[in-house]
């Protein structure tokens, strides 16, 4: 059973509302104070997400440390999402979800390549959305850590095994995040279709921000 909580915020009152089209990269800087939302359109969309501090990033999100700093191997309502640093990147503030991955890691021609077979090395990943995306900020490959995986089902078997199954998400699901510093959030909107963890089918997800209340 996984909890949830919702947090009346009014799509109206966004000052950024943008749909990003199935297995597309982007990223925004959020300003302290501000909540950007991510809304999973139709439903089990794996959205592979990473956070620098805006002014430094050297200073990135930390998987290890925000796993150490909740106890806990999943992301969900009042997860603090931890930098290298020991620093508060962004809290989750409301999630219709219930619980995301940070284990699993990012697709990329590698993992394909290994996991699916040659033949699938050339299809698009999020390894390459990253890269694509961090080139925008002079950033590159040593840039890129383990990231957060929004919507994405990987339970932990009794025995420590990660699995990626069928998602707990559904149409509308979505995961408010507060900045808790000036941060630049880099997303790719998962092109996998050789597990399930995008249902088999990329699709679009929604991204809103709304100014500090
Ligand atoms: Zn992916």
């Amino acid at each position: 059973m996984v909890a949830t909580t919702e947090r009346v915020l009014d799509p109206a009152q966004a000052i950024y509302d943008y749909v990003l089209p199935a297995r597309q990269p982007w990223s925004k800087v959020i300003t302290k104070g501000q909540v950007l939302r991510i809304v999973d359109l139709e439903g089990n969309q794996a959205v592979d997400t990473l956070i620098y501090n805006a002014h430094d990033p050297s200073e990135r999100y930390s998987a290890p440390d925000t796993v150490v700093r909740q106890g806990n191997i999943f992301i969900t309502t009042g997860t603090q999402l931890i930098s290298n640093l020991g620093n508060v990147l962004m809290t989750v503030i409301a999630d219709t979800c219930g619980r995301h991955d940070t284990l699993g890691g990012a697709c990329s021609m590698e993992s394909n390549s290994v996991r699916y077979g040659l033949h699938k090395k050339h299809l698009h990943a999020c390894v390459e959305n990253f890269l694509l995306e961090l080139s925008k900020y002079g950033l590159h490959k040593r840039d890129l850590v383990s990231n957060i995986n929004f919507f994405m089902n990987v339970p932990v078997t009794a025995d420590g095994r990660l699995e990626i199954v069928d998602g707990i998400s559904a149409p509308g699901k979505y995961v408010d995040l507060r900045a808790e510093m000036d941060v630049m959030v880099l997303i790719s909107n998962c092109p996998q279709i050789n597990n399930p963890c995008n249902a088999y089918n990329p699709t679009p997800i929604r991204l809103l921000v709304w100014d500090a209340a």
